[in-house]
């Protein structure tokens, strides 16, 4: 699927009732068919958080989602669950989760997914061979945009196999459009991302759909230079509005590769809906880091002119 250019600001009534006519509609993934339909969305988004957990969030501080609403926010939710503790476990999160950003889409907020299997959701009965049959039924999901959250938390044998069986459906991601969301921890973030850098080399002709997100100013760079696109969190467990500055003004040749969010989930981070309010001309580049990449990177659909 190629990637569109521009995504300007486009929001509101227009796109809410093109989300809702599809997905009670027939059509299979809402991207596809809003380009094959030729719907002209009017109005405005004003940014994409690219990585939040909207189910916990919801869950946690349902005010906010109306607050992300009148604030022009499209979300992208990756999949986390509490308390998984078997493959069963998973397999109803997993169905939980898109039960849950159907009602939000339905009855709140336009929004996004990625399903899959974080590494702190690993559960020990599971095997690298059941992951294709949990995770490919929501690639069809007229709301699924990919596979996420994976990734490594302690680098064991056992993450690895789990991050490698789901990259592995990268062939029939790519024949869908649909892109990987990767986690990278807080803990021993720079052997641990360089693991996954690792294991990412296999994946290099993916690369345009593969976002390595939670970087730093410490590890940013490698994943820059390794070509994949890049994410920064902002907040305070994790990224500054100043680290941000200073990756923007360090990388400027890769800024059109990097895309912002908070990770909200049980508690709500609103560092990026301050960035886009707010007037900080000293962040270069500001609508490409917080809305056009990510149109982008996800294949959102931008409206014509
Ligand atoms: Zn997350």
């Amino acid at each position: 699927m190629s990637r569109e250019k521009a995504c300007p600001f486009f929001f509101g009534r227009v796109f809410f009732r093109s989300l809702q006519s599809i997905i009670e509609g027939k059509k299979q993934g809402i991207v596809i068919s809003l380009r094959q339909k030729g719907i002209i969305l009017k109005a405005g988004i004003a940014f994409i958080d690219s990585h939040v957990h909207l189910d916990l969030l919801y869950e946690a501080e349902p005010s906010c989602l109306s607050k992300l609403r009148r604030a022009g926010c499209l979300p992208v939710s990756w999949a986390f669950g509490h308390g998984i503790q078997s493959t069963g476990d998973l397999e109803t999160y997993l169905h939980s989760q898109a039960g849950a950003l159907e009602k939000i889409n339905r009855e709140v907020l336009p929004c996004f997914f990625l399903s899959g299997i974080h590494p702190r959701n690993i559960p020990a009965d599971l095997r690298p061979e059941d992951v294709e049959r949990l995770l490919l039924p929501f690639l069809d999901h007229p709301l699924c945009l990919g596979i996420g959250e994976i990734g490594l938390e302690n680098a064991d044998a056992h993450e690895k196999e789990i991050f490698s069986a789901q990259l592995a459906l990268a062939p029939e991601m790519a024949q869908r459009g649909k892109v990987f969301g990767v986690h990278t921890p807080k803990g021993d973030k720079i052997r641990v991302s360089n693991e996954i850098l690792e294991i990412l080399k296999g994946f290099t002709s993916f690369r345009d759909r593969i976002i390595v997100d939670h970087c730093t100013i410490e590890t940013i760079d490698e994943v820059l230079r390794s070509e994949f696109w890049a994410g920064m969190t902002l907040s305070p467990a994790k990224s500054s509005v100043e680290d941000l500055q200073d990756v923007a003004r360090r990388h400027v040749k890769y800024l059109d590769r990097i895309m912002l969010n908070t990770d909200s989930g049980d508690t709500f981070y609103d560092d990026l809906l301050k960035l886009v309010q707010g007037n900080n001309s000293e962040t270069e580049r500001k609508g490409d880091l917080t809305r056009g990449n990510a149109c982008r990177f996800f294949g959102i659909p931008s409206p014509p002119g």
